[in-house]
């Protein structure tokens, strides 16, 4: 299995706002009660990384 990661996509300034899997191009984003301090915003979206479970669908798993 290929290693999963996260990628910031937007920045609020300095706090990330929206984040995806490199795998499965699932896209997180921080609530705005979270979007106050970096730790809590970079907390929040790999909590949801972690939880996330890769879906693969076929228009992704037919380019490989
Ligand atoms: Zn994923």
């Amino acid at each position: 299995m290929r290693k999963r990661n996260l990628r910031v996509l937007k920045w609020l300034g300095i706090l990330p706002a929206i984040a995806v899997c490199t795998h499965c191009n699932r896209e997180f984003r921080v609530p705005l009660d979270a979007l106050k301090r970096v730790a809590d915003a970079q907390a929040n979206l790999k909590s949801q990384f972690a939880a996330h479970e890769c879906k693969q669908d076929e228009a992704f798993s037919s380019l490989g």
